[in-house]
């Protein structure tokens, strides 16, 4: 039916650019496959191919492209995996064509959805001030949902709020259903199949009724509208008419059959991905996404790039010789013309803190030789893994900055102060409610419920805060005066509301953290992120999308970005690259964990995830692996690198062991040398 209003028609680029002068000279900037995806003609499209081989480069050429060929920017959708990432694409697509890239639309699944769904959602039931919650808000609304069920008194153990949102969740991305997902993937708890699936209505009506949408909700419901809602699809379509897509491999189900239902009208898709480096599989995402989108998208041009300008050939040949060993890949092997450069080194440490003294001591001898901070990455599998290397940097007087680990806006604090600028925002809002009632001195569990019964029952929160005598009384008043003065001013801003509510909070803040002053910081931090929006519903939803990295509870550095050295796991390095890379706690046990050992799945994800880590490197690779140590969880004791590496043969490693100088204690004490 929307054939006949479609308002364009299909016209093959290549011959609408020909007459056109390009004012970019694609030719010497790509080779010749980059090149031929960059200029590819209306259709769906797919590059696949190894790290470092240019797929990010080449979607970034391609935005200039289509803005060189005459395409209106704001025509074109950039989904990538994290906003900012979306953000220095489009700033180097601008350094090509101009400031013209700023008005492409780009970000992640989520945000695109989160804009979306503000605009058209009403037809299915999504008002535009909906609020987002975060997973652990998630969490805590499950756990009050069960509790309404009665759930929590059942005699044999009940999974965990946080088990039970990775069932939802992952039945929700994988769009199987959940009786499937217990059966296969949760056994143990098959016989609380029904009571799961009672919670599951429960936690969706809650939602649905406080206009409550989780970051599964975000996905599902757009989905539905792009479904159900003729119009909104037409219009979306319409608009978004050349769709690029960056690490397809970490896309799940349901983010595909989005991008299906977004190109409906047009299948201007072009998607970019390495199989070998899905990292995302607890998430729902599947690499299968690649090898099936030619039958999501018919008639789609497959395109290989497959020379690396990344990595020297010692990194890239170490890179091939861990991901040979996969069991299943379809990404070709690399080349570079970068022949020479030093082996990748191996070194054993007698334990933890040696380990991070070398780490310290090297990233020092790097700099005397030229390699600035800005160029070293430290990485490693879980974000508690760089604890004690934290420490040893510090003492080395090396700022750093960490990803990937507890997001500031995790952190009980930043929750605390937000959710009271959120129930003005959203009333039905019962997650947020909750928690700042416990906040209140004599407010516990059972009290908060029943404040809660009567806010959403009588609706008039301030009357029934105010009515409350006894030992919270007093505390219920302030929290009341201090939420009025927040709804009576309609037209404060985020940072003035933000502020309004720090006055209040601050004396509970020193009250229950020894460590406030540094709490207080991340306060500041959040005022001035405040700062930076008129509207507290996008204040709002872009931190719960876009969470800004650590806090200063964790990262002790200063102000001076250009020159820290970044600690990260590895999930958060994805697409990044560095001088140089340190992988630490290369042992196995810990990288493969133990947990991966069972299931050749995890294992495969393992391997990937080393794959990953490896690549980042543009020429000096250190693997560093302590032994002798006791891993608490499976009873073992560490000492052998990681089985990734069983299969590399030597000559393509600098094998080293630490020792320790003697009569020299600090950290800069240790030298390495060859077994
Ligand atoms: P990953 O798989 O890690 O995401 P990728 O395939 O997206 O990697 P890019 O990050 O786009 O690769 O490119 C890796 C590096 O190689 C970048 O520094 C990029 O600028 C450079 N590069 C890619 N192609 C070329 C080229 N044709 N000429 C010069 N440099 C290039
Ligand atoms: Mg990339």
């Amino acid at each position: 039916m929307e054939r006949e209003a479609k308002p364009y028609i299909l016209k093959r680029l290549a011959d609408e650019a020909s007459p056109r002068t390009l004012s970019i000279d694609y030719q010497a900037a790509l080779n010749s496959q980059q090149l031929a995806a960059v200029t590819a003609g209306e259709g769906p499209s797919l590059v696949i191919a190894g790290a470092g081989s240019g797929k990010t480069r080449t979607l970034v050429y391609r935005v200039a492209y289509l803005i060189d060929s005459g395409i209106d920017p704001s025509n074109i959708l950039l989904l990538t995996f994290t906003r900012k990432s979306a953000q220095e694409m489009l700033s180097r697509a601008g350094d090509l064509i101009g400031a013209r890239s700023q008005r492409v639309c780009g970000g992640t699944f989520h945000s695109v959805a989160n804009m979306l769904l503000r605009r058209y959602g009403r037809s299915i039931g999504v008002e535009p001030g909906f609020t987002i919650l975060d997973r652990g808000d998630a969490e805590d609304l499950i756990a009050l949902c069960r509790a309404q069920l009665g759930l929590n008194d059942k005699g044999k153990r009940f999974p965990r709020k946080g088990t039970v949102m990775e069932i939802l969740s992952k039945s929700e991305n994988t769009l199987r259903g959940l009786d499937d997902i217990v059966l296969e993937e949760f056994a143990h708890f098959a016989d609380h199949l029904e009571d799961l699936t009672r919670l599951q209505q429960a936690y969706q009506s809650a939602k649905r009724q406080k206009q409550l949408l989780d970051y599964d909700d975000l996905l599902v419901m757009l989905r539905r509208l792009l479904e159900s809602d003729e119009s909104a699809r037409a219009a979306i379509s319409r608009q978004y008419r050349y769709i690029l897509v960056d690490e397809y491999q970490d896309t799940n189900r349901l983010q595909a059959e989005v991008i299906r239902r977004l190109a409906s009208t047009h299948n201007n898709v072009m998607v970019v991905g390495d199989d070998s480096q899905s990292i995302y599989a607890f998430r729902g995402a599947t690499f299968k996404n690649i090898m099936e989108f030619p039958t999501l998208f018919s008639n789609a041009t497959i395109y290989k790039l497959e020379e690396n300008y990344r990595s020297t050939q010692p990194i890239l040949s170490l890179a091939n010789c861990i991901i040979e060993e996969a069991t299943e890949k379809y990404t070709k092997r690399l080349f570079t013309r970068k022949i020479d450069g030093p082996l990748p080194s191996l070194v054993e440490a007698a334990g933890e803190n040696a380990q991070s003294r070398f780490i310290a001591q090297k990233i020092l001898e790097l700099r005397e030789e030229g390699v600035p901070l800005s160029e070293v990455a430290v990485l490693f599998r879980s974000s508690f893994h760089s604890f004690d290397l934290e420490i040893e940097l510090s003492r080395a007087g090396l700022p750093f900055i960490k990803r990937g680990g507890v997001k500031f806006i995790e952190t009980a604090h930043v929750k605390d102060l937000l959710a009271h600028v959120r129930v003005i925002a959203n009333p039905l809002d019962t997650v947020s409610w909750h928690r700042v009632l416990m906040l209140v001195e004599g407010v516990g569990p059972k009290k908060a419920q029943d404040l809660l019964a009567a806010i959403v029952k009588v609706g008039r929160p301030f009357d029934v805060l105010r009515g409350v005598s006894g030992r919270s009384g007093q505390g219920l008043k302030s929290l009341a005066n201090a939420l009025e003065g927040l709804s009576g001013a309609g037209d404060q801003s985020p940072a003035e509301q933000v502020s309004h509510i720090y006055e209040y909070y601050l004396p509970m803040l020193k009250e229950q953290y020894d460590d406030y002053p540094k709490r207080i910081r991340d306060l500041d931090h959040l005022h001035t992120i405040a700062e930076g929006y008129p509207v507290i519903n996008e204040f709002l939803a872009d931190l719960a999308l876009e969470p800004p990295d650590g806090s200063a509870v964790d990262v002790d550095a200063p102000d001076r970005d250009d020159e820290r050295l970044v600690l990260s796991t590895i999930h958060s390095a994805k697409g990044l690259e560095w001088q140089c890379v340190f992988i630490i706690w290369v042992v196995d046990g810990r990288f493969p964990s133990a947990y991966s050992f069972l299931s050749d799945d995890d294992l495969e994800e393992e391997r990937r995830l080393f794959y990953v880590s490896v690549t980042r490197a543009k020429r000096y690779v250190f693997m560093t692996y302590p032994i002798n140590v006791y891993d608490k969880a499976s009873g073992m004791l560490l000492s052998k690198p990681t089985r990734f590496l069983d299969h590399v043969s030597s000559d393509l490693l600098d094998v080293l062991a630490l020792v320790e100088e003697s009569g020299q204690e600090h950290w800069g004490s240790s030298r390495y040398q060859d077994f």
